[in-house]
């Protein structure tokens, strides 16, 4: 049984139409990575995915239906979303946005050790410790926010453009941990406007144009294809 699946799912801002049927599915253990330019409907595939736009279609977790779930229900059964720009909380100090992520653990014991494990992928967020989020770095910020999303221990994290604003060094940084939660297990779907990074950590991708999938093959084959070359890697 595929982790997430996704059938024919329709996504809509009011009157406007944003995603025109996109279906897709994310295996245990694999990195899946949506590209697409501007506007394509990335952003709102993880939004529909969390309940935070109004959807018509399927869409399932472990085999069950979450489709139109509140996003506090799907958070709890282990969908983590690491929203675009990152929305960490500015005023709160790194050990409060962590324990923040942590909001429906009531166990003390349990909530330290995630802190702990969280500073194994992010030593620097340790050295940070009780620096209020909103005076670090851009980097320092994406990392917080990936660390805040693993305080729930979820199974599948969404990640939506995580290298966005980033410098190159720092995204390099970025992507080394994503490609290290997903060897300690991790399954993740990752939205980003960075296709060719993207698509060498992923295993498969799916190529989102106007609310659509034009295009899904295994990573390697779209890092090849002209179509993907002219359009995303150019
Ligand atoms: P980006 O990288 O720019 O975020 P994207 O592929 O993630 O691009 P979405 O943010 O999912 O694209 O947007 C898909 C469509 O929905 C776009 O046409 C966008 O203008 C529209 N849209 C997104 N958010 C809203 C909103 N809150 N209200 C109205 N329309 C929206």
């Amino acid at each position: 049984m595929s982790m997430l699946e996704l059938r024919d799912v329709h996504a809509y801002y009011g009157a406007i139409h944003a995603l025109r049927g996109v279906s897709l599915r994310v295996e245990p253990g694999e990195i899946v990575t949506l590209i697409g330019s501007n506007g394509a409907g990335k952003s709102t595939t993880l939004k529909a995915i969390c309940g935070q736009v109004k959807t018509e279609g399927d869409i399932r977790f472990g085999g069950r239906s979450i489709a139109s779930q509140p996003p506090h229900v799907t958070a709890r059964e282990g969908v983590a979303h690491v929203p675009e720009g990152r929305r960490i909380f500015p005023r709160l100090s790194v050990k409060e946005n962590l324990e923040m992520g942590a909001f429906s653990v009531k166990d003390k014991k349990l909530i330290q050790e995630r802190i702990e494990r969280a500073f194994d992928y992010f030593p620097r967020l340790k050295e940070r410790y009780h620096q209020a989020g909103g005076t670090m770095s851009g980097g320092e910020q994406q990392m917080l926010a990936i660390a805040r999303a693993l305080m729930m221990n979820p199974k599948l994290l969404l990640l939506d453009e995580p290298s966005m604003g980033l410098a190159p060094v720092i995204v390099e940084q970025i992507f080394a941990i994503i490609r290290d939660l997903n060897a300690a297990g991790m399954t993740i779907l990752l939205v980003e406007q960075n296709a060719f990074q993207a698509l060498q950590i992923a295993s498969r991708g799916y190529v989102i144009q106007t609310g659509r999938v034009i295009l899904e093959d295994d990573a390697k084959m779209l890092l090849a294809s002209s179509q993907v070359k002219e359009a995303y890697l150019a």
